[in-house]
């Protein structure tokens, strides 16, 4: 089956959840779709967090981290080390700093606005793209699924990328690391008030992509102008 016509104009498609809630996947599997270009914001915060690991920092040391956000590049945004659970509970710290989210959010609007390699859009996913970064996106999707079940799925990615990972402790840090995302004054993750909710906890990858087709499809998204 062929692909449908890209976008006439610069369109974004937000996606917003919870760790390991399947954020990733459908982001990817929607921009080959339509040919749009995609930034995961959560490896933003974790260059940041990465930078400052990599510098020494403890985690309630987070003085240099605006600094340390000004200096990120799209080039660290491929790091494996960015999925270690290090950097994802780092990133879940200093993202509550209100300095970090204004530099972080400039790059985000950018990328949106001005996606790279001359796509026609862009999907971004996060926990605050739908109500803060692109309130005016044109789909909004918020994908969850039980702390269980993703703790699950994170031990399972990690084991695969390599990196040693404890059930308990997976579970103990994302309940913390939800409980701080839910709790925060600044882009406090919640789905916007029109964005559509999928709950992937009993589906496959497949099931949620098709379920956010259908969605995108019925609102004739791709012909829009
Ligand atoms: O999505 P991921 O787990 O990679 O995100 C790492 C951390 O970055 C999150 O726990 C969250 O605190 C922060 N983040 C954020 N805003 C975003 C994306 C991620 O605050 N839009």
């Amino acid at each position: 089956m062929s692909a449908p016509d890209p976008p006439s104009r610069s369109k974004v498609i937000a996606i917003d959840g919870p760790a390991a809630a399947g954020k990733g996947t459908l982001a990817r599997r929607l921009a080959n779709h339509f040919g749009l270009a995609v930034l995961d914001t959560g490896a933003l915060y974790r260059a940041v967090a990465l930078r400052l690991l990599r510098a020494g920092a403890h985690n309630d040391d987070v003085s240099d981290a605006s600094a340390a956000a000004r200096a990120i590049q799209v080039s660290d945004l491929v790091d494996p080390e960015l999925r270690s659970e290090a950097s994802a509970n780092l990133a879940s710290r200093i993202s509550a700093l209100p300095e970090v989210r204004a530099v972080l959010l400039d790059f985000q609007r950018d990328f949106a606005r001005n996606p790279p390699a001359g796509a026609k859009g862009a999907v971004l996913d996060g926990r605050d793209v739908g109500t803060r970064v692109c309130p005016d996106a044109d789909v909004k999707f918020f994908v969850t699924a039980s702390v269980e079940v993703r703790a699950r799925r994170r031990v399972k990615e990690l084991r695969e990328t390599g990196h040693a990972a404890i059930h308990s402790r997976v579970l103990k840090d994302m309940k913390e690391r939800d409980a701080r995302d839910r709790g925060r004054e600044l882009g406090p993750l919640v789905p916007a008030d029109d964005a559509i909710v999928i709950d992937t906890g009993a589906l496959s990858a497949d099931q949620v992509f098709a379920t956010a087709l259908d969605v995108i499809t019925s609102r004739d998204y791709t012909r829009r102008g």
